[in-house]
């Protein structure tokens, strides 16, 4: 049984942590580390509670910028109206995130600081050019989304390090998102495959686009191809091929029980375009409002 530390701020937080470096973890909605802990995985002695920290915790929009809690809950992101307009990769990916239970304690933080290559909101985050917050002993930094993920379950995090934040650009007009992944069972199964695609269009053509994968290489990957694949385009069939082609040559998958590399790449191929497609019909006033992206590319009674 671990010791718990239950900080008065961020900074008890970090002090903590930094006396502490090899036996303290941060714990947040827990539901990643307590199964690391009773399988062995992670052996901490101490654990630090960031659960009643105030001033990480929920999300604000202000104008384009995005500034998101690392100790916002999952479930929070889900049922929020304006995010599903604004954001609407993001609330996708949490919506399929494990189950309410999960979702209402997980929090955003732990899924990024957790590095888990299928991680769910890597991606949504990553079309919207995310930056990460971070405190530490000495002091504040951040770093882009992008360069966060250094190998399944590390990131840049030194010991002592919070993720306090992330910040990221959501335009508010002419732009869409989605966020589409392939599972083997239909609930409660992380991503064999996730995609997220972010277009902004201007004068009937794409002024902006990302791609963002996850589960199908060490770290959730941004796929620069892609994009440049749709950008000045109206995403003609042949163009949305393309860029499926080439996030399916970008990604590293492995095989496991969610899939052979090949058959990941596939599923690459194929999700790339759907999203991007559906970000543009988002995009461009043509999607029904607030009908989500279909589930494992199938639409699913609700
Ligand atoms: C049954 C089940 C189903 C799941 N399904 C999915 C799924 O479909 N998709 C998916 O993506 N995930 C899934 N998960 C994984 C998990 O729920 C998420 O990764 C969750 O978002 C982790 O958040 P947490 O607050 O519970 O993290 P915690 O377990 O509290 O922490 C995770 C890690 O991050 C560190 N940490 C937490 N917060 C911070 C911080 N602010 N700064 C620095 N380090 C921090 C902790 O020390 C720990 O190492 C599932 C988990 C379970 C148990």
């Amino acid at each position: 049984m671990a010791d718990v530390f239950i900080p008065g701020s961020l900074e008890e937080a970090v002090d903590f942590l930094a006396d502490h470096p090899t036996t303290a973890m941060p714990i947040a909605g827990g539901t990643d580390l307590l199964v690391d802990a009773r399988t062995g995985r992670s052996r901490p002695e101490r654990l630090v509670d960031l659960s009643g920290l105030r001033g990480i915790e929920g999300f604000e929009l202000d104008g384009e910028l995005l500034r998101v809690g690392a100790l916002t809950r999952i479930r929070s992101i889900e049922l929020d109206a304006e995010l599903g307009r604004r954001a609407t990769a993001l609330v996708e990916a949490a919506r399929v995130l494990g189950s309410v239970q999960i979702r209402t304690m997980a929090t955003v933080g732990g899924n990024l600081c957790h590095g888990t290559p299928s991680a769910e909101m890597p991606p949504s985050l990553l079309v919207h050019d995310a930056v990460a917050e971070i405190t530490g002993k000495g002091g504040q930094y951040s770093v882009p989304l992008a360069a966060f993920f250094v190998a399944p379950g590390r990131t840049v995090l030194a010991p002592g390090d919070l993720l306090t934040s992330v910040r990221a650009r959501v335009p508010s007009s002419a732009a869409g998102s989605c966020y589409l992944r392939q599972t083997v069972r239909w609930s409660m199964d992380l991503a064999g495959v996730g995609v997220a695609a972010s277009v902004h269009v201007e004068g009937g053509a794409v002024s902006n686009a990302r791609v963002a994968l996850c589960a199908v290489a060490p770290v959730p990957m941004v796929v620069t191809g892609a994009e440049n694949a749709v950008m000045g385009t109206s995403l003609a069939p042949d163009a949305l091929a393309e860029a499926g082609r080439r996030a399916a040559e970008a990604c590293s998958p492995i095989s496991d029980a969610r899939g052979t590399a090949e058959y990941r790449r596939q599923v690459v191929s194929v999700l790339v375009p759907r999203a991007l497609r559906i970000a543009w019909l988002r995009a461009t006033g043509s999607w029904p409002e607030g009908s989500p992206a279909p589930v494992n590319g199938v639409w699913t009674r609700e």
